[in-house]
């Protein structure tokens, strides 16, 4: 970015916040760091500094503040005086609720308490992390063959999860928000794909976790089942690019690079780590919808069983110059984290 600011990073306690809040440092921006739980400043502190290139220097301008999507406190006081807002924060389950609300009302509340802030305060410029869970959940018309960011997800088709209703439900209500009642507000929406790369601190994203259960080697067999995949250092810089471009306002930009099937991600990690029990079977879709049945962690995924949902990311490219680090890397490096923290079962061949 052109100019030092001072940046309101909601969910500093999460793994693509705490990659945003440290290369924003590294960029020399103030960056304050929301947490809904005081107890977590310590762990984001000590995650930082083991990776800042300056820790002691750039640490003095990161300060922490305490909000909750789900309450009014702090949020007016929290954004004063910043110049720009980067809401993160929403709740992104492993497991999905079985009461829909439970994710959908904190992540739509939270979204409009974060931009009412910002119109209070005088803030211009948002950035908000929605998700690519906001465009693929609705099948493209024949002869289509990608997403791109004019597709938006069917949040009523009884498929959808409630996360990613959780995801549609409160990118709609920003944009209408800024819409109907803060034209003044540049919004930004990121649209990231499933995310990988390496994690700052051992609280796992569910993300990551998809990982974790493939190192863990507890299934006999993978689902035909993928997702488009990012890196999380793209997706970090993505929201900082973002901030400095004007022709991104107004703009959801999807952040994705290759697609991978599950195969590909256990294949790439055994190529890694050979050492390692990693199954790189394919179980038939049949079995995989009777088991899903019974196991809510790879519930949501049987409706779309090999179905390829590629995504554009054309506007990526061309808006913010982003090139993508190959998602085998990325892939890789969550799956080295996790080996090297001792955060998966100690399986060998
Ligand atoms: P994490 O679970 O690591 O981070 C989620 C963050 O949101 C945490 O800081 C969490 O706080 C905070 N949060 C959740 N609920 C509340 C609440 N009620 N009040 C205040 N804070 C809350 O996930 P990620 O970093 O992976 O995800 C961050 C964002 O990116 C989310 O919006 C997610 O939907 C989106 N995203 C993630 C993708 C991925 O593959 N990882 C893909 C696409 C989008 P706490 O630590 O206290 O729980």
């Amino acid at each position: 970015m052109a100019t030092e600011k001072t940046l309101l990073v909601t969910g500093a306690s999460g793994f693509i916040a705490q990659h945003i809040i440290l290369k924003a440092l590294e960029a020399g921006h103030h960056v304050r760091g929301s947490v809904r739980d005081k107890g977590k400043i310590r762990s984001v502190r000590e995650a930082l500094s083991r990776h800042l290139s300056d820790p002691q220097t750039m640490l003095e301008r990161l300060k922490f503040v305490e909000l909750d999507l789900s309450s009014e406190d702090g949020w007016n006081t929290a954004i004063n005086g910043a110049d720009a807002l980067i809401h993160v924060a929403s709740p992104f389950p492993f497991v999905q609720p079985k009461d829909p609300d439970e994710v959908i009302k904190p992540a739509v509340d939270g979204a409009l308490r974060a931009l009412r802030a910002a119109k209070q305060g005088g803030v211009k410029r948002v950035v908000l992390t929605s998700s690519g869970y906001a465009i693929i959940e609705k099948a493209l018309r024949p002869g289509r063959t990608e997403y791109n960011e004019d597709d938006w997800s069917d949040p009523n088709d009884p498929t959808s999860t409630p996360y990613s209703r959780s995801k549609t439900i409160a990118e709609k209500a920003a944009w209408d928000y800024v819409k109907n009642q803060a034209p003044e507000i540049g919004l930004t929406v990121i649209n990231p794909g499933l995310v990988l790369g390496p994690p700052l601190d051992t609280e796992l994203s569910t993300s990551i976790k998809v990982v974790k259960r493939l190192l863990d080697g507890r299934d006999p067999a993978l689902p035909h089942f993928g997702f488009p995949v990012v890196d999380v250092r793209d997706v970090a810089e993505a929201h900082l690019r973002a901030l400095d471009r004007p022709e991104a306002i107004g703009k959801r930009i999807m952040v994705a690079g290759d697609f991978m099937w599950f195969v590909d991600m256990a294949t790439a990690i055994k190529a890694a780590f050979p050492e390692r029990k990693i199954v790189t079977r394919v179980a038939p879709n049949w079995l995989i919808r009777i088991l899903a049945r019974f196991d809510g962690e790879i519930r949501p995924i049987a409706p779309v069983l090999g179905v390829k949902r590629t995504v554009s990311n054309a506007r990526a490219r061309e808006l913010l110059g982003l090139e993508f680090i190959d998602v085998r890397e990325s892939a890789v490096d969550s799956a080295r984290f996790l080996i090297e923290n001792g955060l998966v079962s100690t399986g060998r061949s």
